[in-house]
């Protein structure tokens, strides 16, 4: 090891370096780094004239310096100009700030106006300069940064990028006529250097120019599906007829009837087998609706015209279910379900490998396991994927690749058939912008019998009250989730959290049956606690989050959520999920800490007033933004960094019109458009 590695402190990173950390490489990557806000430094606001919370420039002069001890150490400093006084606040501060704010001393400051405790207003830590100096003669742009980069100094780059590219537009007048769209050059120019009489329109982004920006990139991102399209459509797969034998038999040896909703997804599956090109469909469907069934009518209509079909889960212990429900439902119709997943002994896993090679197992089930390069495929045709977004875009490919090789002697540009599943519902809005070269199913309909869960909040303070409730519960032969708190930020403490709650729990709810359940444990541990609760061998399950997914035992009824405002609102309703599925009532109790954030108290009640899933990504959408729905293909370059979903929907739908004609008529221009926003982003996209 060298001596500079072990050094503590790392190198401090280069301008250069940082600048590269913001993602700006390219001229336009400088050229569209657009501000965040604008500051007004055009004018001198007199004290007098200051509304709280408005940031302001101000010149006064100090009166009075203070260097407080308590509560901790800070310079106070209070100043005047000819209107009235406010205090300067530095709570931590260096000699040379002392000499800085000596009384007498007239000075610049620019920053957020505070109610003050002591006067009636205040700064804290303001930007300093000297006074007199010349007023900035536009708005100020406040660029998104990072630590360490100024920003005047990212300005200055920015602004060079600006003044030495070759601003020219993309888009033609006509195009921009009918779109009532201002040029391009005009747009940039204006919003890196904002006039101070448009400071409303560029702050809450309605000026022409933003309008034009969020346009362009809207575009962007439509001409790039369109393109994705248009390749896909060049792709082949085979085409699998529909069965005329196993379907009829394992519809009648269900012990369930299929909900309407169910019956229509499998239909548009068979239907999109047969086609010869790839299905690329994504099954959404609320938590417990059903989506397994509807893998296993796809998987078992390849199966019966000789393909293999591969199902990923991106749990072990998901898997290991879909294993034992898809062998249970498949077995008994000479279906060969095989298994493959990290537990596996190398020997077993090389007879595993090798019944995948020569075609002897029909489905295989899996983890990332189905992946790894050991693992050859006969003749994959349909690959299905549960909880596709929790696969990053590599493994889907790489599912799909293999596929592709199992059908090298058609030629490279055959697929397998693809069935994504999903019980995280993408709102619509988002499907329509993201999703448009894929198509969507959607079960929306709860299979018959289940009541529906009812959800109380609960403060941690009145927990006795639950334990009460468990032992009920218990006594009348129903079984209990309690899931712990959430400890983001380090792996070690959720398992000493885990820990300490069962123990807790398995001390004051005696002689009950406690189990654990962590991300830690071992997959043959983790499948054991899982079969004892299953067979009712433990009475309460202590879990982390790896019971989010996909976890199905009927007869848990209550689910209790510790400090559930820690948790996202997609998860929470994951977890949730996980009650519910029997005929007996079932109760989700979200127990919580005051204070409760503004955030989390809105999830919280997003939560108590729906179980719709839908429902609750849209107020997810709302809350969060577009951000954490979108898998990785999505996120980064696909992301929408100006446009809103929300607020911009007439927007999207004239980038979408307006795509759909440049790809057709003026393919020249919509590659020169992508070529602008997306730059190599584009290779990436084919992926
Ligand atoms: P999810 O959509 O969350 O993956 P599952 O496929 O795990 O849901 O189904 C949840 C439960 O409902 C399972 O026990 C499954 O066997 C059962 N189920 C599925 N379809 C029906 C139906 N039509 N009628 C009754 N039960 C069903
Ligand atoms: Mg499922």
């Amino acid at each position: 090891m060298s001596g500079q590695a072990q050094k503590k402190t790392p190198k401090k990173p280069t301008q250069a370096q940082l600048i590269e950390r913001l993602g700006l490489v390219a001229d336009m990557d400088f050229i569209v780094h657009l501000p965040l806000r604008y500051e007004d430094q055009t004018q001198i606001y007199e004290i007098a004239s200051l509304a709280i919370g408005e940031y302001a420039q101000i010149e006064a002069t100090v009166i009075q310096q203070t260097v407080i001890q308590r509560p901790r150490k800070q310079l106070q400093v209070l100043v005047r100009d000819h209107t009235g006084e406010l205090l300067v606040r530095l709570l931590h501060f260096y000699p040379s700030q002392i000499q800085l704010f000596a009384e007498g001393a007239t000075l610049r400051l620019r920053g957020e106006v505070r109610r003050g405790f002591h006067t009636a207003l205040e700064m804290v830590h303001p930007k300093v300069s000297q006074a007199g100096m010349p007023l900035a003669q536009t708005l100020t742009p406040i660029y998104p940064t990072t630590d360490g980069l100024s920003q005047p100094a990212l300005r200055k780059v920015i602004l060079a990028a600006l003044e030495r590219t070759d601003l020219h537009d993309t888009l033609s007048v006509e195009t921009r006529d009918q779109y009532g769209l201002i040029d391009f050059a005009s747009a940039v120019t204006q919003l890196h250097y904002p006039a101070v009489e448009h400071s409303q329109a560029l702050l809450n982004q309605t000026h022409p120019a933003w309008n034009r920006i969020k346009f362009d990139e809207l575009l962007a991102q439509q001409l790039s599906l369109a393109a994705a399209r248009a390749r896909r459509a060049l792709l082949k797969a085979p085409s699998i007829a529909a069965s005329t034998r196993l379907i009829a038999q394992l519809t009648a040896a269900l012990s369930f009837t299929l909900t309407g909703a169910q019956q229509r997804v499998i239909a548009e599956i068979a239907h999109d087998l047969q086609r010869t090109q790839p299905m690329n469909r994504l099954l959404q469907g609320d938590v417990g609706s059903g989506k397994t069934i509807v893998a296993a009518f796809a998987a078992v209509q390849a199966i019966e015209h000789g393909f293999q079909v591969a199902l990923m889960a991106p749990t072990e212990l998901l898997a290991e279910q879909h294993q034992q429900k898809l062998s249970a439902w498949l077995s008994p119709l000479g279906i060969q379900v095989d298994w493959l997943s990290g537990s596996l002994t190398p020997a077993q896993r090389r007879k595993a490998n090798e019944r995948v090679a020569l075609g002897q197992s029909h489905l295989v089930v899996g983890t990332q396991a189905l992946i790894q390069e050991s693992v050859q495929f006969h003749q994959l045709g349909l690959v299905i994927l549960d909880e596709q977004h929790r696969f990053g875009v590599e493994q889907r490919l790489e599912l799909s690749r293999k596929g592709t090789l199992s059908m090298a002697h058609l030629g490279s540009d055959w697929l397998p058939h693809q069935l994504n599943m999903s019980a995280t519902p993408i709102p619509r809005t988002l499907a329509m912008t993201f999703y448009s070269d894929l198509d969507v199913s959607v079960i929306d309909e709860l299979p018959p019998g289940r009541t529906p869960i009812q959800t109380k909040l609960l403060a941690a303070d009145r927990r006795f009250e639950m334990m009460e409730r468990i032992r009920l519960a218990v006594q009348e032969g129903q079984q209990v989730y309690w899931v712990c708190p959430l400890v983001e930020e380090s792996e070690t403490l959720q398992l000493q959290t885990a820990v300490d709650t069962y123990e807790q729990m398995a001390h004051e709810l005696a002689p009950l049956r406690v189990g654990l359940l962590h991300g830690r444990m071992s997959a043959t541990e983790k499948n054991h606690v899982m079969d004892l609760f299953r067979s009712a061998e433990l009475d309460v399950l202590v879990a982390t989050t790896v019971i989010e997914v996909g976890v199905d035992v009927p007869n848990a009824t209550i689910m209790v959520i510790e400090h559930a405002e820690r948790y996202g609102l997609a998860q929470l309703h994951q977890l949730r999920g996980r009650v519910g599925r029997g005929h007996k009532a079932s109760f989700c109790i979200l127990m919580y800490q005051n204070p409760l954030s503004a955030i989390a108290r809105e999830r919280l009640r997003a939560m108590y007033e729906t179980t719709d899933g839908f429902e609750i990504a849209r107020r997810d959408l709302a809350i969060r933004g577009p951000g954490e729905f979108l898998g990785v293909r999505q996120s980064g370059q696909m992301l929408l960094r100006f446009a809103n979903l929300e607020q911009d929907s007439g927007l999207i739908l004239q980038a979408k019109e307006c795509a759909a004609h440049l790809y057709q008529h003026h393919p020249k221009q919509a590659a020169a458009h992508v070529q602008r926003w997306l730059g190599a982003k584009e290779e990436f996209l084919r992926g």
